[in-house]
């Protein structure tokens, strides 16, 4: 072994015994072993809310600016015509799934499963169509309102003319991201005329490439992971005062874009007629890779629901970020390469190993828990979804679906929660993430890897 590696092991081990006794899952999580862990930082809500960054009013104006858009939405993708240019998923019920997965595990699972099918979203076909089109929204409105092109009470639909796309045209827009998040920003900067480079790490499938490129967009591509290919995009952001830089790691737009979903999700719950309240647990899993989306999302989740939404993270055995950062409370300053960990995963969009320091912050009184899950569940259980559900998702989508056992299996957590005997009342629904917009072939392959492991 050289020196330097030596070392390397050295502060590996100390890190570890360092934290285990307060946090006895990093063992495990250094042996990228499937883990649950419980988050015992959590406040109630009423007094989480009073310690965070954001409030109700956040989100509200959040939803209000996605309405004033709704009518360009609804003419420059026709596809969310019938929504009047609101982007919003389907939320199912899903019994057969529910069915399989009690074979999978072997197990009773008590409640109802269902599934949001984020997955199927227009424009960009993931969770990202929620924070990462909404900060392209907020930054072109911020400057045509600025240059004195636009009000607030105008009808948006105008931003669809000439005159903004040429105005739009002197601002640019730099991302860094493992795929998905650019798409959505390439697709909508686009869209409204803005210049847009992507700088995509080495998870990025191919396709995605192709198809930003296809659409005039940018892209650099690098053989590092997400962290480097944001700071990269962050380096040559800062050198244009007309261009900005979507920052994954530490954006609070980002962050509310994706918090809306929540009341949205509420409405749909009333329509099904499903109950949330003291006797009626509603358990959301939500898969992770920096932390945004889920972070946002539980944000709004709370807000609607208070503490009878239990909101929990799922990430990759081999790329837990914020588990480790929120487990150790060392927060952006851990990555799992820190615990010998290499980052790879199948998981594109969760193919995260430092977490981001603002979504730590936020979720450390608030959030209930976190649990890891292997690549080859994921890869089965793309498999169960497609053929119980017909659902094609993408391996990141998947990693919400393992959640409704983990809970009900998990009795410190229910008795903890005062839940012992309310789970046949329970709503448990897996955040199904991305993946209508993967290629057939590229698809197929994912389901044949899950049939053969
Ligand atoms: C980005 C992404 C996530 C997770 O969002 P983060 O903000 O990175 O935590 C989950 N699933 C898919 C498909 C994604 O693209």
């Amino acid at each position: 072994m050289t020196r330097s590696s030596d070392t390397h092991s050295n502060l590996k081990s100390n890190l570890i015994s360092e934290h285990s006794l307060k946090f006895p899952e990093i063992k495990d999580l250094a042996n990228a072993k499937a883990v649950f862990w419980i988050n015992n930082h959590q406040l109630p809500f009423a007094d989480a809310r009073s310690i965070i960054d954001f409030s109700e009013k956040h989100e509200n104006d959040a939803a209000e600016r996605l309405n004033r858009f709704a009518p360009y939405i609804a003419l420059a993708f026709p596809e969310t015509s019938a929504t009047n240019g609101i982007i919003e998923s389907e939320l199912i019920v899903a019994p057969a799934m529910q069915k399989k997965l009690e074979e999978y595990y072997d197990t009773d699972l008590p409640g109802r499963l269902l599934i949001k099918l984020d997955s199927h979203l227009p424009i960009s076909g993931s969770i990202k169509a929620r924070g990462g089109i909404y900060e392209v929204l907020k930054y072109a409105e911020t400057l045509a309102i600025k240059a004195g092109l636009l009000t607030i009470d105008d009808d948006y639909a105008i931003l669809r003319t000439e005159q903004f796309t040429q105005f739009f045209s002197d601002y640019s827009l730099v991302v860094g991201s493992t795929g998905n998040l650019g798409l959505s920003i390439g697709i909508m900067g686009a869209s409204l005329g803005l210049k847009v480079t992507v700088h995509m790490s080495s998870d990025a499938r191919q396709w995605k490439k192709d198809l930003l490129r296809s659409k005039g967009v940018t892209v650099e591509e690098y053989e590092e992971d997400y962290s480097f290919a944001v700071a990269q995009g962050r380096a040559e952001a800062e050198k244009d005062p007309n261009c900005h830089f979507v920052d994954d790691e530490s954006s609070a737009d980002l962050f509310l874009g994706y918090s809306v979903a929540a009341r949205r999700l509420k409405n749909q719950l009333s329509d099904l007629k499903i109950k949330v309240d003291d006797e009626h647990p509603l358990f959301v899993y939500l898969p992770c890779g920096v932390g945004g989306g889920p972070g946002g999302l539980s944000f709004g989740l709370k807000l609607a629901f208070g503490d009878n939404v239990h909101c929990i993270f799922a990430e990759p055995t081999h790329a837990p970020a914020v588990i480790l950062g929120l487990g150790t409370g060392l927060h952006e300053d851990i990555s799992a390469k820190d615990i010998g960990l290499d980052g790879l995963t199948a998981a594109d969009g969760l193919a995260v190993s430092r977490p981001s320091g603002l979504v730590c912050k936020n979720m450390e009184p608030l959030l209930d828990g976190v649990y890891t899950v292997e690549d080859k569940e994921l890869y089965q259980l793309i498999k169960l979804a497609a053929d119980t559900e017909k659902l094609q998702l993408e391996p990141s989508a998947l990693a919400g679906f393992p959640g409704i056992n983990i809970v009900n299996k998990n009795e410190n957590y229910l008795k903890a929660k005062g839940l012992i005997d309310k789970m046949e009342n329970a709503t448990h629904i897996a955040w199904a993430t991305g993946g209508s917009m993967v290629p057939e072939p590229v698809w197929q392959d994912y389901y044949d890897l899950g049939k053969a492991t």
